[in-house]
């Protein structure tokens, strides 16, 4: 059988390998961290760096195809993979979306309403973002940022000075606060032949940065979930995209405003583990193996709840509730912020 090579050992790298060896694949996880959570679950497990040359040409020549858990991988690794296999999705996805600049540039060219925004490289940019967008707003690090992290709150023009210090001199964005009235999510997916298939979007609460919970149904009208899948399709088509996409979307009285895209299986779509017949994961692999893609259709109402740190110490209540299943991540050790697991809790639909 083939093997899928999977940059990234995290949960969704863990997942993703589960969800490959169901179909019959092999995987081989490429992971800098010594003891990754998805190494348990995969069939060859390299812990070398991104640098490591020799260690990236004899992955990408022991695997059929790659793809990857998370954006952030770097260019020269990259190049050094694609001269050998093949990589999904393609690595005008991953550029894109590894600067939020280009990301929100690449969305406005479509069409799609993004925050209003400025490229913040220093304090006079700063100061003349100050009067085009101004306060309530959010700096944000253009590259690496996720669950919260490298972004900075102004509450008022006086915070300016201070947030751009916590940038640490890294290029950023400012963001106009936007007054949303919920956040939704849609993953969807595109095979190579250009077929498409959306998830259900599912509502999204975020606590200290982090996403907390995600709920399908979202509360959403007809005319609503219509114009989210149809903007999710535009852009996958728009990227020439090959495996699951998540985007992020603020919910306002205008319309939707796109917050993010992640070229990648996403936190909030971990309900459809046990609210689809194909779930998001198996949906990902489908799709980077060249499968016809799989019926994700909803069957079932879902809460789905991130355990983060300490919520650890539920599992043992939690195993013991009836219509929740949980997924753990295997990881050794527990710290404040670190995603442990999660729990779906199943209804049937309402
Ligand atoms: P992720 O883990 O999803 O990749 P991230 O670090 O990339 O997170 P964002 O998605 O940009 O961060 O922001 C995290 C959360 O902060 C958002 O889901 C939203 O709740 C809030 N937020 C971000 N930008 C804005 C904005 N412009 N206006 C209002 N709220 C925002
Ligand atoms: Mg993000
Ligand atoms: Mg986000």
């Amino acid at each position: 059988g083939a093997t899928i090579g999977i940059l990234g050992g995290g949960q969704l790298g863990r997942m993703l390998a589960v969800a490959a060896a169901r179909l019959g694949f092999r995987t081989h996880i490429f992971e800098p961290g010594a003891t990754p959570p998805a190494g348990d679950v995969a069939h060859a497990l390299t812990t070398a760096g991104y640098d490591d040359v020799d260690a990236l040409t004899a992955f990408a020549k022991s695997v059929d195809i790659v793809t990857f858990e998370f954006e952030n991988i770097p260019t020269d690794a990259l190049d050094v993979i694609e001269n050998i296999t093949p990589i999904r999705p393609n690595r005008e996805a991953l550029r894109t979306s590894q600067d939020r600049l280009v990301e929100k540039q690449f969305l406005e060219g479509l069409g799609l309403t993004v925050a209003p925004f400025a490229d913040i490289a220093n304090a006079a940019d700063l100061d003349a973002a100050m009067t085009t967008i101004g306060a309530p707003s959010i700096l944000k690090t253009r590259r690496f940022g996720y669950d919260g992290k490298g972004q900075s709150r102004l509450r008022s023009a006086d915070d300016a000075a201070g947030a751009l210090a916590d940038m640490a001199g890294n290029p950023a964005v400012l963001e106009g606060f936007v007054n949303f009235t919920a956040e939704v999510s849609v993953i969807a997916a595109r095979s190579p032949s250009g077929e498409v298939a959306c998830f259900d979007p599912g509502e999204n609460v975020h606590r200290d940065g982090i996403l907390h919970t995600t709920t399908v149904p979202a509360r959403l009208s007809a005319a609503q979930r219509m114009d989210a899948v149809l903007l999710a399709a535009k852009i996958l088509n728009a990227l020439d995209y090959v495996g699951v996409l998540g985007v992020e979307l603020f919910v306002t009285r205008q319309g939707f405003i796109v917050n993010e895209i992640a070229p990648r299986v996403h936190n909030s779509g971990h309900w459809t583990q046990n609210g689809c017949a194909v779930d998001q994961f198996e949906q990902h692999i489908r799709a980077v193996a060249g499968w016809p893609l799989g019926d994700g259709s909803r069957y079932a109402d879902v809460v789905m709840e991130n355990l983060i740190g300490d919520d650890m110490d539920r599992v043992p209540e939690l195993a013991k509730q009836r219509d929740t299943a949980l997924h753990l991540y295997g990881k050794a050790d527990v710290k404040p912020g670190r995603k442990m697991g999660h729990v779906n809790i199943v209804k049937r639909p309402s």
